[in-house]
Formats: C-alpha cells, structure tokens, sequence
C-alpha cells in the first residue's frame, strides 16, 4: 500500500501513473482489508467513492480542472451528514438514519474533486476523549493496539495514520481533532470558530462545535482547509471573511522573528515524557530563529468546569430533538406497560437509545440550566470563558503563536480510564481553552516516547494556537516545523 499525500496524488495522476478509479479501489480494498485491526471505519461508501472518482478520471481526460483534492481519498466522520450514505454518531439512536442532504463540508469537499470513501467511527455524538463511547465498540490506536486513538474523532485520526485514508475531517467541540491527531501521530487542525460551516455537522454543542481535517503533513491540512473554509448562507455563525491561501501561506520554513508563547500555567502540569518532548520541540522553534518566552493564561484552571458545564447545557438542548418522534431510534411499544403513553414512549426511546455517556451529559446540562442553578452555573461558566477569550486576547498582545502539549499524556490503554470520567474530562485541560475561545488551533507531530518492553513508542503532538483568522500564521509555524 502506497501512502499517498495530496501532492503524490496530484502528480501521479498527471503522470497517469494510476486513475483516479484506481486510488479509490486501492482506498477502499485497504479499508476493508485493515478495519477488522482497528474498528477505524463503521461503513465505506464504494458506490459513491468510484461514480466521483470517474468523473473525476472523466475530467482530467478531457482536460477540464478536477479541483484541488482531485482523486484524493477522504474519509468523514459519523457525525457529519453524507446524502444517501447512513450517518449514526456512532450512536444506537441514529442506527438507522439515512441523511437527505450532506453536510456543506462535504459538499465542497466533493465540489473541489476530494473522494469520499467511507465513515468513521467516533463516541457517540462526539462526547468522549477516548472513542471508547461508540455504540459500535470502540477504536484501536494504529500505533499501539491495545491503547486508545484519543477521541472523540479517533477513527478519523486512525484512519489517516493508518493509511486508507489520505485525509479526513472530524469535528472539535474541546479537543476532538487535537487529542487523537497528537494520540496517532498526524496533523489535525481546529480552525476558528465560524470558519468552515457547521451545516450538517449533528450538534452537540453549538457555540463550540467545528469541522476540521486531519492529514498526514501540514500541507495536506492545509489544503483541505482551504477547500471546506469560507461564509455558508446555511450556517449564520459561519464567517464571511475572506478564505486567503492558506497553502501558500508555507513559504519554506522562515520562522526568524516570529514571537511564540509558552503558558506558564499549561507547563506547571505537563509532567513525563510529554513534557520533555515539548520542551525539546520548544528548543527546536528557537534553534530556527523563533523568540520565545513564557506568558501566562491566568485563568486555565477554571477551563475544565466551564467548559463542561457549557458543553453539557448546550448538548441538553441540542440533544432533546431525539425523541423517538420524528427521525431516530423509537423503543417498541411492547417495552413497558405504559409504552404506548407519550411520556413513556420518550422515556423508552431516550433511555434504550443513548449510551451512558450522553445521557450523563444530558443530565448534568439539564441541571445546570435549571431554574435556580442557572445563575450559579451556567451564567458563570459564562464569564469563566469570556475571562479565558480575555487572556488569548491579552497574549496575542504580546506573540504571534502559543505552544502547548496537547495532552498531558500520550495514549492511554483501552479501559484504563473508561469508569473514571473526571480523569478522563482532565485529559482534555490544554485543549478546552482554545475551543472556548474559538481560535484556530492544531495538533502536529513531535516526537514519540521511548518504547520500553511492556510499552510500544506512542507518538506525541504539539499544539500550536494563533489569535482569530490567523491560520496562515498558525500552518507557517507548524510547516516550518515539521521540515526542520
Ligand atoms: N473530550 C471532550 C468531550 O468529551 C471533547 C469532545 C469533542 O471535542 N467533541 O467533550
């Protein structure tokens, strides 16, 4: 199996060493082939992968432009709506339902010639760090099979690592894109807020929620990126600013001058190997010119509670339209004595439906929006995050990028933390900031740790934050690092 980027692809369809039709069988009989090793993929899509990858043969014979993914195999996770191709959110109440319309996304992943080949698996309505939250078992780390891929999008990120896939796009609400890139050892990218349309994109919660790609080098995300970005009229909180180039934003990898910020409060935790290998890629920005020095984020130890409390009110709400009523999982109406009531028939369908993570979360929402808790909850939580948008405000007063772990610790063994939410909700402390803020964000790999006899090398990645719509910035860092 050949591990393709977008340029190899490019190329060798120019050269016509290979069809597009050709790529996506090679896609798709590798998927079939590896997914039994990691549960990565819950279904392919043949049928549409090999009608588009023609078309896109057709065009390139006939000299029309494919577009810039042209013949790429992508794969999207389960919580992103394809037309006619069956979306669950890795949850039983969604089993069965066939979207009727994709996600613009997707739309405009296919409109730039980018070959959708299949669904990825992830926890259930993307609640989770570990994907071991997905109805239909959990995911396996490439690079270490008994440990997690990280969550919540760990298919899409095993995918890319693994090699069926040459991208994917997964989606971010606190580190979803993030936590399992720097788990499997690929790039991933949160954009800002509102930069690529969250139609058709299932909600969990609103005000946080973005798509994002994972790939196997910093130009591949890059490029993806560019194809999904820009204003959406189907999505108001989608950005009309302008998509700039953000491949063109790699210019070769001067990075001299650039003002980069390492939080003091991020470091005072991150312990073990973790930390060694971010000092060292830290070492590595300023070997290649970079000023660095330490700043602070005052209010990183408030990120946790607000952000759970946030995600989990808006999850409440968004989460309630799953009532056995119009579309989804409805419990027989032999269930219960008083399965044929309204109330029990909600009660059913909600209770034999969801998993027990998104029902904790739905309970922990609807607490916290309740009357007499909303004010000591939610509204705080609230002010906890306009405080963190106000520290990335003031740090990027005073550098042009934040670096970070990811994580702070690589992954974890399938099972380790599964019974343990609040350590698991800890994993998520260096990402939640940035998605609160809604500033663009990444993953990118940094090194791995030492393989010992009972443990395999995990890789471990390096986040790198920028201030709103400043991409460009963010992907000239990481592409600079990455070739060094
Ligand atoms: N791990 C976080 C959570 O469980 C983030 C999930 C996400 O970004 N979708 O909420």
């Amino acid at each position: 199996m050949t591990l393709h980027t977008i340029t190899s692809i490019r190329e060798g369809l120019r050269a016509k060493q290979f069809s597009a039709v050709e790529i996506a069988r090679e896609a798709l009989e590798t998927a079939e082939r590896e997914n039994p090793k990691t549960n990565a993929y819950l279904r392919l899509c043949p049928e549409r992968a090999l009608a588009a990858a023609a078309e896109v043969d057709r065009k390139l014979a006939a000299g029309i432009e494919a577009g810039a993914l042209a013949g790429v195999p992508i794969a999207v996770k389960d919580v992103i709506l394809t037309k006619g191709v069956r979306t669950t959110c890795a949850s039983k109440m969604l089993e069965n339902y066939v979207p009727p319309y994709d996600a613009t996304a997707v739309e405009r992943i296919e409109a730039a010639g980018g070959i959708i080949i299949g669904k990825t698996n992830c926890d259930e309505f993307a609640m989770g760090s570990s994907n071991e939250n997905s109805f239909f078992g959990p995911v396996k780390n490439p690079a270490a099979l008994d440990c997690v891929p990280g969550g919540s999008s760990g298919g899409s990120a095993a995918v890319v690592a693994q090699g069926p896939a040459v991208v994917s796009l997964g989606s971010d609400t606190g580190g979803s894109i993030r936590q399992p890139a720097s788990f499997c050892g690929v790039v991933g990218v949160t954009p800002t807020y509102g930069r690529v349309s969250r139609y058709g994109l299932v909600a969990f919660a609103s005000s946080l929620d973005h798509i994002g790609p994972f790939a196997r080098n910093v130009s591949d995300a890059a490029a993806v990126l560019e194809a999904m970005a820009g204003r959406d009229p189907m999505d108001s909180t989608s950005a009309a600013a302008p998509v700039p180039s953000y491949s063109a934003a790699l210019n070769g990898g001067d990075v001299r001058g650039m003002k980069i910020g390492v939080p003091v409060e991020y470091m005072k935790h991150a312990t073990g190997e973790t930390a060694e290998l971010i000092h060292a890629a830290v070492g590595k920005l300023r070997g290649m010119g970079c000023e660095v020095r330490d700043i602070s984020l005052p209010s990183t130890d408030y990120a946790i509670a607000a952000y759970y409390i946030i995600c989990t009110a808006e999850a409440s709400a968004n989460l309630a339209r799953f009532d056995g009523v119009r579309y989804g999982y409805r419990s027989p109406e032999t269930a219960s004595p008083e399965a044929h009531k309204l109330s029990a028939m909600y009660r059913n369908s909600r209770g034999e439906g969801f998993g027990p993570e998104v029902k904790r979360r739905i309970m922990l929402g609807t607490y916290v929006l309740s009357h007499g808790y909303y004010d000591a909850y939610y509204l705080k939580a609230q002010k906890v995050r306009a405080l963190i948008a106000r520290d990335f405000t003031n740090a990027f007063r005073e550098v042009d990028a934040i670096v970070a772990p990811v994580s702070p610790f690589p992954a974890f063994r399938i099972g380790e933390k599964v019974n343990d939410p609040v350590s698991m909700y800890l994993s998520d402390i260096y990402t939640i900031t940035g998605s609160l803020a809604g500033i663009p964000c990444m993953s990118v790999p940094c090194g791995a740790t030492t393989a010992t006899a009972t443990d395999p090398a995990l890789p471990v990645g390096m986040q790198i934050l920028c201030n709103h719509f400043e991409e460009q910035k963010m992907f000239r860092l990481a592409h600079a690092f990455e070739n060094s």
